[in-house]
């Protein structure tokens, strides 16, 4: 019988970050999810990792700060905080994160000082981001469950049931199985989404035009010589690494001034401690120039107006609806795995590798690339059952790319 938590914590070290001898590993993750952050911390030392630097962090001592802290916190950075993240990244560390929280801990706290700290720490770590989103060194994002944030899932369960139940969704989203060889099925895995971006890659569509009965009716330009990415991604330093998972998604960069029309969520989405929830942006030359939410619409307005590449789309990403995780039917209220369900947009920042050279340029050459530029990145879900994607390219031909939330080719 397999060890799971031991298979899912190599499958983390060494296809997620890949971890190389004699590379530093800087890991940051919640303190309820110890026993297996413990357990990749090992196996990226049984890897040769130089050493693994730990950041702890806790819901319940992040709620006291954001409720009680002194007012002028919040405007505030500790350049140490900062020079710590340049310096590791500098020295080629790869970023481990385990993402798991109580979705609505947040909840209550005033929305200026979330805005106010979002801002603060967006302009002190600008080097700092710009290199991460430019993969300077391999990053990776995964999930374990945490008792508050499954009740959230599954409310009408036990706080052990509901702990149990996410555990099983979570194996079967990141394809581990009892039967073991979890990360030879990733690059399967990995290898079959690459399909998907040369085939995106050959056609080089002008536009793409998304309709649902949602009310969806969104037409995304794509920038010349933009780029599909999905799977696995080579890092500057010559490292290939998976960032998020699981991963299901085939994502590029929208034309930030080409986008116009309506888009109507279709999933609700936890922005800093917060639910929103039934919101629809309408886009005038790829600016939002309208936000409606039935829920949370204040927190949503105010990551909008963090800056002003923050009411422009960085990211288009298509997710079949037949993938694993929109299959099991769960609303996880985490990002991670919401947005593998479901084809999704972000507004703010663009990913560089998302047009020929981009990894290169800087942010004003990027911007004239086409590619968007902001101090935050918020992935928002938009798939359905109905969902239909039309390609069109400069010469004016249509081809079917999704039909009824799936793949048409
Ligand atoms: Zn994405
Ligand atoms: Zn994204």
């Amino acid at each position: 019988m397999i060890n799971k938590l031991e298979e899912y914590a190599h499958l983390v070290v060494e296809i997620g970050l890949n971890v190389q001898k004699g590379q530093y590993v800087v890991i940051n993750s919640p303190i309820e999810c110890a026993p297996f952050t413990r357990l990749c911390v090992k196996a990226a030392y049984e890897v040769g990792a130089k050493e693994v630097l730990m950041t702890w962090t806790d819901d319940f001592v992040s709620r006291q700060y954001w409720l009680n802290a002194d007012d002028s916190v919040f405007d505030e950075v500790y350049p140490w905080i900062v020079e710590k993240n340049l310096e590791m990244t500098k020295r080629g560390a790869s970023r481990l994160s385990i993402s798991a929280r109580n979705p609505e801990n947040l909840k209550g706290v005033d929305p200026s000082r979330l805005k106010r700290s979002s801002k603060a720490y967006g302009e002190a770590s600008k080097e700092f981001s710009a290199m991460l989103m430019a993969n300077a060194v391999p990053w990776c994002i995964a999930s374990i469950p945490v008792p508050s944030w499954a009740k959230k899932v599954f409310p009408d369960l036990s706080e052990q049931e509901a702990v149990d139940r996410l555990w099983e969704e979570i194996y079967n989203a990141v394809r581990i199985t009892d039967e073991g060889g979890a990360v030879e099925r990733w690059k399967k895995h990995c290898a079959d989404l690459s399909e998907k971006c040369r085939i995106l890659n050959e056609h080089a569509f002008k536009y793409l035009h998304y309709t649902n009965s949602l009310g969806t009716d969104l037409t995304v330009e794509l920038p010349e010589g933009h780029v599909w990415g999905a799977g696995s991604e080579i890092s500057k330093s010559g490292i290939e690494f998976v960032a998020n998972i699981p991963t299901e998604e085939v994502f590029t960069a929208p034309k930030f001034d080409g986008v116009n029309g309506k888009v109507v969520a279709s999933k609700p989405l936890i922005l800093g401690g917060n639910i929103v929830d039934g919101f629809s942006m309408t886009f005038k030359d790829g600016k939002i120039v309208e936000v409606h939410a039935e829920q949370g619409e204040e927190f949503l307005k105010n990551e909008i107006g963090i800056d002003e590449g923050a009411s422009y789309l960085g990211e288009v990403a298509l997710v079949p609806y037949d993938s694993p995780i929109s299959k099991s039917g769960v609303l996880f209220y985490n990002t991670l795995f919401d947005e593998n369900a479901s084809c999704h947009l972000a507004f703010g920042n663009a990913y560089p590798s998302c047009v020929e050279g981009g990894a290169d340029l800087d942010k004003d050459q990027l911007k004239e690339r086409g590619l968007n530029y902001s101090l935050t990145h918020v992935d928002f879900m938009i798939g359905t059952s109905d969902l239909n994607i039309d390609g069109i390219k400069a010469n004016g031909e249509k081809v079917a790319v999704f039909r009824n939330g799936n793949y048409a080719f």
